[in-house]
């Protein structure tokens, strides 16, 4: 069976929307050419990638920025190049498409039954895999935008990847 994901977004989660402390530092990042200013904090490199290793899971991201953010944030973070949910350009507003629930209707797709814990801050997010058929077990970590990450997200997929793996066996 295959391990567990951990998927990660940027905007909204290793990106804040503020920096909402001071270990957080300002980049200027330039994807397709544009020009942004990103909050990162370098711990969160180390954070995620021992969340995976602890928790026999393996790292991908779940973002709007998807190979991008292999160039423009992962060597900020130390993280390694890492896989990406391909998430087509968001359509628009209509039939009640929302930004987290498109994304969400391809990370189901993309996970294809695998179970994952998701780092997101898009809460709709959550309804899509909800009335989505065959997406895997899951556990949708909903972050604060303004703050990001915190250890706090960091523990609770951490105890969720923990209660799935299988335990040693029962004593006779
Ligand atoms: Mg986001």
């Amino acid at each position: 069976m295959s391990p567990p994901l951990v998927l990660v977004d940027v905007d909204g989660v290793l990106n804040p929307f503020r920096r909402p402390h001071r270990r957080f530092r300002h980049h200027r990042v330039h994807p397709d050419g544009q020009s942004f200013r990103v909050w990162l904090d370098a711990r969160h490199g180390r954070m995620l990638r021992a969340l995976a290793a602890e928790g026999g899971a393996e790292l991908a991201w779940a973002t709007y920025w998807e190979d991008e953010a292999n160039q423009w944030i992962g060597p900020r973070l130390g993280l390694p190049r890492l896989p990406f949910v391909p998430v087509p350009a968001f359509p628009g507003v209509e039939e009640g498409r929302s930004l987290g629930a498109w994304k969400a209707r391809h990370v189901a797709a993309w996970t294809g039954g695998r179970a994952f814990v998701w780092f997101e801050d898009q809460a709709d997010a959550a309804e899509t895999l909800a009335g989505t058929p065959g997406v895997g077990d899951h556990l949708l970590v909903r972050v604060d935008p303004v703050t990001g990450l915190t250890p706090e997200h960091f523990e609770e997929a951490a105890a969720w990847l923990t209660g799935r793996r299988p335990g040693p066996p029962a004593d006779r």
